[in-house]
């Protein structure tokens, strides 16, 4: 609250600005710029820094798994007695590609 009655009277008083170069672009905490990464845009602190590292890692597994279930879909449709070269074939033309 940053107003109140003082003998009958209104008060109002405003808290400084933080700078922004101490602030969090993401949870808005004023944390020091000890403890953010700034980048070009915007700064993060290291909690959210965590957060993000943590739900990105989320994200790659649940994509990983649903291209290794994509793959394995795609490898059970190929009929039997085909060989290991006409199954990479397949695979090539299919678009999966080596990740460098
Ligand atoms: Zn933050």
């Amino acid at each position: 609250m940053n107003s109140f009655t003082h003998y009958g009277q209104f008060m109002k008083f405003t808290l400084p600005e933080p700078d922004q170069k101490d602030v969090c672009n993401l949870c808005d905490k004023e944390v020091g710029k000890d403890n953010l990464i700034t980048g070009k845009n915007a700064n993060i602190c290291f909690e959210c820094s965590d957060l993000a590292k943590q739900l990105a890692d989320e994200k790659r597994k649940e994509m990983a798994f649903k291209q290794v279930r994509e793959l394995g879909d795609f490898l059970e449709s190929i009929e039997g007695g085909t060989s290991m070269y006409e199954i990479a074939e397949k695979i090539y033309d299919a678009g999966y590609r080596k990740v460098e």
